[in-house]
């Protein structure tokens, strides 16, 4: 037909048009890989914290005395073990919270501010929240940078694969810092019986190895 090309042309154009508005009411920055969490983004991040608040100390699992032994949350945080005071504490130290690349990291803090990369809303809510917790402690300051992983670092990372810790700065040399806590909060689940105990020392231990001593 005589009149289907510029019929077709007016459609084409109409729909790129439509494309162009839908990509931008997505909330999806063009010219910056950077946005404000998605709605479902923040309901993940959300889930994420109300599982935390439900973590509460009950009766002890384990022996009392390699509970005391080992037990390093109080002196840490000055605060015994609580989900909802934890749930605080990230939150009075993390401020906002972005989505976007985060190249070989699963989440990166910065001023206050938190990017989270795709990988992260794969996770379980356990692993957010211990991606969660690591961050926060990086608003405590320079203390709590990282040091480089030594080159014969051998661990996985549990929660990315594709991510080689040996020779990036992805350790610590403090006891107390976001590898630490992130133990020392496992520990407290594999205690408290949140998670059993076989779980809980893999992943305490997991953690655990990035610390690194001299
Ligand atoms: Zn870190």
């Amino acid at each position: 037909m005589v009149d289907s090309k510029p019929l077709f042309e007016l459609y084409s154009q109409k729909t790129f048009f439509i494309v162009i508005v839908l990509y931008w009411l997505s909330g999806v920055a063009l010219y910056s890989d950077e946005s404000k969490l998605n709605a479902k983004q923040s309901k993940v991040l959300k889930e994420s914290f109300s599982y935390l608040e439900t973590l509460e100390p009950k009766r002890i699992r384990i022996d009392k005395s390699t509970y005391n032994r080992l037990t390093q949350f109080e002196s840490i945080f000055k605060f015994g073990f609580s989900g909802k005071k934890l749930s605080r504490w990230i939150q009075s130290r993390i401020k906002k919270y972005s989505f976007g690349s985060t190249g070989e990291y699963i989440a990166m803090y910065h001023d206050g501010d938190v990017l989270l990369g795709r990988a992260f809303f794969s996770l379980n809510r356990l692993d957010r929240i211990l991606v969660l917790l690591h961050e926060a402690r990086h608003a405590d300051g320079k203390n709590y940078g990282h040091v480089v992983c030594p080159e014969n670092f051998q661990f996985l990372n549990p929660r990315d694969w594709k991510i080689h810790p040996a020779g990036k700065k992805g350790c610590d040399d403090v006891p107390d810092g976001g590898y630490g806590i992130t133990a020392a909060f496992l520990f407290e689940l594999g205690a408290f019986g949140y998670l059993n105990q076989t779980e809980a020392a893999h992943r305490y231990n997991s953690e655990i190895s990035r610390v690194i001593r001299d």
